[in-house]
Formats: structure tokens, C-alpha cells, sequence
């Protein structure tokens, strides 16, 4: 096919999100527990803006002619890489699926994509609607299935040449473990992350306090990017903590299709326990627990919007990922010792910089050793911007231009010229 007719494919297939977009964002809170508002304003419009995003690049992927220290002419070609394997979570079931199958298609690929055993629906749903807008058969496969069986088969496939995934750091160590123990498939993987969100004394507290709630409650605290450690400076940490305690409890917890809910239940019960035993864990080890704290009312998985105050480094909650709304403040002294424990965690996902200070804020974004950070702002996650992680936060980048190379093969061409005359 050509790169024009792919092109037009995916932008027909947008179109048809966007008509469907209604439908789409039911079957998301349907399947996931999200606010329906959340998934039919946010997510399905996200959904068909980063499939045109990559429908525009499509026709306008090319190689280079360039300069051989010979008599020769030397192509570089940029070429699909062939089938492409795909395992996405269920955090943000269509989203996940415009990072992952726009940037494929628009390369010129075939992909089998495994959604989340949690939440399959909506991408069967897209790929019948991209068969719709004209794509043949066999070029999007949507396998539904488990992670050891369905999603482990992929990434072990000896035909499949690319595996792209997002998940928990622990899968995506034995999906790169399956790539290299069959044919050394290229592996891209977007992983865990423990975000610092660092608000300076200079900071507006009340703005402070509504994006640092929302960076870190934002899709029921499901976020791989959360800003998980709230690191607040000592001379407005007082106020901070108060204010993001009343913010917490008006927090408005209930049923996802219900108009103005912000947060819905959490994915299933696996999740659920384990985000309360995380709660136990910080009443244990001796955090101040300063809102929630317990499970919401006395039907689902939903869990009341949880603050923990005086959280320590070492303990559990500041350490690792608690998928979960349960947000954890830190205090800190000054700019170098809050650089040195924020990029003190495995994971190097995501930052949030919270200043008024112009070098402040440029010292952080070059100090810190994550992926995204976000100044004075949360969560843009526009189609251009590239997104990944540093460390054990993972490997590659999705969205943006930077997302094409990883799905394209390189390949050099060298033919011969007759002498040094036509170089
Ligand atoms: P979470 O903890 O967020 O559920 P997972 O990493 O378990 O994250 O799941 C994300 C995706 O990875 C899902 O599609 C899941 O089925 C898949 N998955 C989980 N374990 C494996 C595995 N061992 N091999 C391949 N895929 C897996």
C-alpha cells in the first residue's frame, strides 16, 4: 500500500472516532471504571487527534541520499520493520492504543495487539472501526488474552520482529527476557514511575495544591506518570498539607457515569487490596495519614482520595508504585537536596516543577533524570511530545517524531559510480 492510502486510512479512522466518540468512551468507563466525562472529553478526543498526528506522517517518512568517501552513491532507506507485537495496559485502554498502532500503521507495519485482559473492549471496537475506514485484513490483529500466555507468546514469537509494551517494570523485564531469548526483537517499553511533583516556597499554594492533587488523583491515581512523591518546601509545607488535606476530602468519589464525579472505583479487586495494604503500610511505618485512608462506602473497588503527611524516603509508600489515589508529601530544605532525593528512585518516568523562579526552574528541568517534566503545569500528553522514561522507567520513546524510529528498519544502499566525477 502506499504511504498516501495509509495515510488517508488513518484519518478516515479518525473521523470515525470521532463519530463514535460516545460510544467509545462508554465502553472505556464500561470496562476500566473511569468517569465517562473523563474518557468521552479527554481520552476518546485524544484517541483520534494522535491517530491524524500520525495519518500526517505517513506520506512523509522518506531515507537520505548521503556522502560516501568514495566513488559511490550511498541510499539510506527507512523501511517497516514487519510484524510488530504490542501489549498495552488498562489504565488508559485507548490511549494506549493511539501511542501504540498509529505510530505502526503510518510506518507501514502489521501488528497483533494484545489489550489488557481488564479492559479488552474498546480496542476491539477501534479495530473494527479501522477496518471501516479501509484498512485490510490482517494488518491490525487484536488478540485479547492473558500476560504470561497471550502477551508472553508475542514478545517470545520468532516472527514477530518488534515488541512494544507498557506495563509494570516487572513484565516488561520478562517481555525484553522473551525478546532476547528468541530472536533479539527490537524492545521498546514504558514502564512504572514514583514522579517527584517538587513545589518551591515561591509557589502560588492554592494552584500548587490543585495541580499537585491532580497530577497525582488523576484517572483513580492509575497513572504510570503520577506525581507520586509530593515534595513540598519547608516554608509553605504547613499550609500545603492543609490545604491538599480539604482539597482531598472534597474529592468527588462515586459512580463513573454520574455527572461531575472525578474519580470512579479502582481497575479490580487485585488492585484495590493492594492499594490499601500500601495505606496500612504508611500508617505502619509511621506517616501522618491526614485524609481517607480506607475503602469508599461499602460496594466496589472504590477507595477514599488518601493523604499521607511526614513521609519519609525510605518508607514503602515513597518508594514504590502504588497505583492508587494516595498521595504522599515530603518536606524538603533546598533546591540541591530536593534534585538529589527526587532523582534517587529506580524509576525516572515523569517531574512536575512547581516555581515561579525562572533559573530555579531551569535547574530542575536539567537536573532531574526523567523523561517528561512539566513546568508550572501536569499531565500534557499532546500527540508531538515525545514520551518515555529514563532508568527502570523504560526504554524507547512513544508520541511525537521520536516514536517513527522504532518502528522503522534502516537500511544502506551502496552502488558503485563510475569515478569520482559524478559524486
Ligand atoms: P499492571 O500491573 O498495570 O496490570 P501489567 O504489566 O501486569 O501491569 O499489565 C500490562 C499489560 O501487560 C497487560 O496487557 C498484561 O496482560 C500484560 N502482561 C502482564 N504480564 C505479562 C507477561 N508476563 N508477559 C507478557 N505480557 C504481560
Amino acid at each position: 500500500m502506499t504511504a498516501y492510502e495509509r495515510s488517508r486510512i488513518l484519518f478516515k479512522f479518525a473521523d470515525l472516532i470521532d463519530e463514535h466518540n460516545d460510544e467509545l468512551a462508554a465502553l472505556e468507563s464500561w470496562d476500566n471504571g473511569k468517569p465517562f466525562e473523563q474518557s468521552a472529553k479527554e481520552e476518546v478526543p485524544l484517541l483520534s487527534r494522535t491517530i491524524r498526528y500520525y495519518a500526517g506522517w505517513a506520506d512523509k517518512i522518506h531515507g537520505l541520499i548521503v556522502p560516501g568517501d568514495g566513488a559511490h552513491h550511498v541510499q539510506v532507506l527507512r523501511e517497516p520493520i514487519g510484524v510488530v507485537g504490542q501489549v498495552i495496559p488498562w489504565n488508559f485502554p485507548l490511549v494506549m492504543f493511539a501511542w501504540k498502532v498509529g505510530p505502526a500503521l503510518a510506518c507501514g507495519n502489521t501488528v497483533v495487539l494484545k489489550p489488557a485482559e481488564q479492559t479488552p473492549l474498546t480496542a476491539l471496537y477501534a479495530a473494527a472501526l479501522l477496518h471501516e475506514a479501509g484498512l485490510p485484513d490482517g494488518v491490525l490483529n487484536v488478540v485479547s488474552g492473558f500476560g504470561p500466555t497471550a502477551g508472553s507468546a508475542l514478545a517470545g514469537h520468532m516472527e514477530v520482529d518488534k515488541i512494544a509494551f507498557t506495563g509494570s517494570t516487572g513484565a516488561g523485564k520478562i517481555i525484553q527476557e522473551l525478546a532476547a531469548k528468541s530472536n533479539l526483537k527490537s524492545v521498546t517499553l514504558e514502564l512504572g514511575g514514583k514522579s517527584p511533583f517538587i513545589v518551591m516556597d515561591d509557589a502560588n499554594v492554592d494552584q500548587a495544591v490543585e495541580l499537585a492533587h491532580s497530577a497525582l488523583f488523576h484517572n483513580q491515581g492509575q497513572c504510570c506518570c503520577a506525581g507520586s512523591r509530593t515534595f513540598v518546601h519547608e516554608r509553605v509545607y504547613d499550609e500545603f498539607v492543609e490545604k491538599a488535606k480539604a482539597r482531598a476530602l472534597k474529592r468527588v468519589v462515586g459512580d463513573p457515569f454520574k455527572q461531575g464525579v472525578e474519580q470512579g472505583p479502582q481497575i479490580d479487586e487485585e488492585q484495590f487490596s493492594k492499594i490499601l495494604e500500601y495505606i496500612t503500610s504508611g500508617i505502619d511505618s509511621g506517616a501522618t495519614l491526614v485524609a481517607g485512608g480506607a475503602r469508599a462506602g461499602n460496594k466496589g473497588f472504590y477507595i477514599q482520595p488518601t493523604v499521607f503527611s511526614d513521609v519519609k524516603d525510605e518508607m514503602t509508600i515513597a518508594q514504590e508504585e502504588i497505583f492508587g489515589p494516595v498521595q504522599t508529601i515530603l518536606k524538603f530544605k533546598n533546591l540541591n537536596e530536593v534534585i538529589q532525593r527526587a532523582n534517587a528512585s529506580p524509576y525516572g518516568l515523569a517531574a512536575g516543577v512547581f516555581t515561579n523562579n525562572l533559573n530555579t526552574a531551569n535547574t530542575l528541568m536539567r537536573a532531574l533524570r526523567v523523561g517528561t517534566v512539566w513546568i508550572n503545569c501536569y499531565n500534557l500528553l499532546d500527540a508531538a511530545i515525545p514520551f518515555g522514561g529514563y532508568k527502570m522507567s523504560g526504554i524507547g520513546r512513544e508520541k511525537g517524531m521520536d516514536s517513527l524510529n522504532s518502528y522503522l528498519q534502516v537500511k544502506a544502499v551502496i552502488t558503485p559510480l563510475e569515478n569520482h566525477a559524478w559524486l
